[in-house]
């Protein structure tokens, strides 16, 4: 993506945010690097990564923060909200307790992020359907009473990533512009 660097029409930044082992960082991994790893623990550290798209003729460069483990210690400060205009609420699909968790995960995102800020719920690890604990329904009904769109996804096998992170970041576009 070198050669758009020049022409960059618009950088967004959107937090990837849910408890611990949801798998955040392999849907970053997966969007941002076309990778997957079932022990991740190689990412911890890295603060954000890039990938540059066009959406609409225009070159946006989405710049998608994630929490570095930091979630485990409820230590995600309002520096890691400054700024973004996009979050994905992950949780995990096979885990009731982590979309039980979501509504605080929400509740800590209003109070910090703009007001503005598009919202998808994530329910990851879809490959994993035989071990299913939060019935899509629950959780499409949870997002449309919020106003968050809603997708299932998984990491491991790629499905519904793009879309999960196209979805947000055209809809970002169509706010901003
Ligand atoms: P995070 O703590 O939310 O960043 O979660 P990680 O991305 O580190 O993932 C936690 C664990 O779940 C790792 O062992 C991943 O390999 C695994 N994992 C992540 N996404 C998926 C997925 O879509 N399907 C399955 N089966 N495992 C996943
Ligand atoms: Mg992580």
């Amino acid at each position: 993506y070198g050669e758009f660097n020049h022409k960059i029409d618009y950088v967004f930044k959107v937090v990837l945010i849910g408890d611990s082992a949801v798998g955040k960082s392999q849907l970053l991994a997966r969007f941002a690097r076309n990778e997957f790893s079932l022990d991740s623990k190689a990412t911890i550290g890295v603060e954000f990564q890039t990938r540059t798209l066009v959406i609409d003729h225009k070159v946006v460069k989405a710049q998608i923060w994630d929490t570095a483990g930091q979630e485990r210690y409820r230590a995600v400060t309002s520096a890691y909200y400054r700024g973004a205009v996009g979050a994905m609420l992950v949780y995990d699909m096979t885990k009731r307790q982590s979309f039980d968790h979501i509504v605080r995960w929400l509740e800590e995102l209003r109070g910090h992020a703009d007001k503005n800020i598009v919202i998808m719920l994530v329910g990851n690890k879809a490959d994993l359907g035989t071990l299913r604990a939060v019935p899509a329904e629950d959780a499409k009904e949870f997002a449309e009473r919020e106003g968050l769109f809603f997708m299932e996804t998984s990491a491991l096998d790629a499905t519904n990533v793009e879309p999960a992170f196209l979805s947000v970041l055209t809809e970002i576009y169509r706010v901003v512009t």
